[in-house]
């Protein structure tokens, strides 16, 4: 909901970095997401910069095969020019998707690609659901991995990460989110932690070396810098993300290609 509402707050920009007109809806159809306002304030922005970088990443890869991993209430299926032939999946809980496909329903969405819902649980065996569902292997398959890792267990992370290696033909690409330990301990985010922690949603792993890290799986990575980001869409450097004002404290945005 939280990141819906940045997106839907976009929409009303004159230059806006993407076009989300299902977002406002969706929001809608979700409740308020007052209590989330401070979290919005602080972080808006860098919503909105993400979500532009992963957009290009996701139709720079050109795959056949997209796999959003908790994909919430994202449009991406909806609202980007897919190459004619791509099938997209969405991976969440089944409470979420049933929720969403009600409220697209609703919205009366037409979908611009293959677009295909998996109910999981990414705690359990998600790549036997994955495969049932469509997904091919042995096809290059471009993943996105937004707003998962800070808040997953580190042995659940790596099993993720583990499992997205193994079902990645050569040439796929990986787009995914995580943060350092510097940027979980900010006092900015103190409040934002207390908040998490009352929806149960409590944030349980960082990374230092994303690059290292994805090389371990078989990924050549590279990490892009929200201050570049920033300057390439003619925007301000979300504060939260400003090395003047959080020093080394990282969200990481990176991509890669998969070369084992
Ligand atoms: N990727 C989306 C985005 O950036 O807009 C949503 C990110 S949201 C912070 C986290 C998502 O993870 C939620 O949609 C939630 O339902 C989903 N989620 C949480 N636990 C999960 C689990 N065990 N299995 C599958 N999805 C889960």
């Amino acid at each position: 909901m939280l990141i819906a509402a940045a997106r839907a707050n976009e929409q009303s920009r004159l230059r806006r970095l993407f076009n989300d007109p299902l977002a406002a809806g969706l929001v809608e159809a979700a409740g308020s997401a007052s209590d989330l306002n401070g979290v919005k304030n602080l972080a808006g922005d860098h919503f909105v910069l993400r979500t532009r970088y992963f957009d290009d990443q996701l139709l720079e890869s050109a795959q056949p095969q997209v796999v959003i991993m908790a994909a919430g209430l994202d449009t991406r299926a909806f609202r980007l020019q897919w190459p004619p032939g791509t099938t997209l999946f969405e991976l969440d809980l089944p409470e979420l998707i049933e929720f969403k496909e009600d409220a697209l329903h609703d919205l009366r969405a037409e979908p611009a690609c293959d677009r295909v819902t998996v109910p999981c649980d990414l705690r359990e065996d998600w790549p036997t659901a994955l495969i049932r569902a469509g997904f091919d292997p042995k096809r290059p398959t471009a993943w996105l991995l937004e707003g998962l890792f800070m808040f997953l267990p580190p042995d659940a992370g790596e099993r993720i990460l583990y499992w997205v290696s193994a079902l990645s033909a050569k040439g796929s690409t990986l787009a995914l989110e995580h943060v350092n330990r510097a940027f979980r301990d900010l006092p900015q985010m103190k409040a934002v932690h207390r908040r998490f922690d009352r929806l149960d949603a409590r944030w349980q792993s960082d990374v230092e070396d994303p690059v290292g890290w994805l090389a371990g799986y078989g990924w050549q990575a590279e990490v892009t810098h929200q201050v570049d980001l920033a300057a390439r869409h003619d925007r301000a450097v979300p504060a939260i993300t400003d090395p003047l004002k959080v020093g080394d404290a990282r969200i990481w945005l990176a991509a890669a290609v998969r070369t084992g």
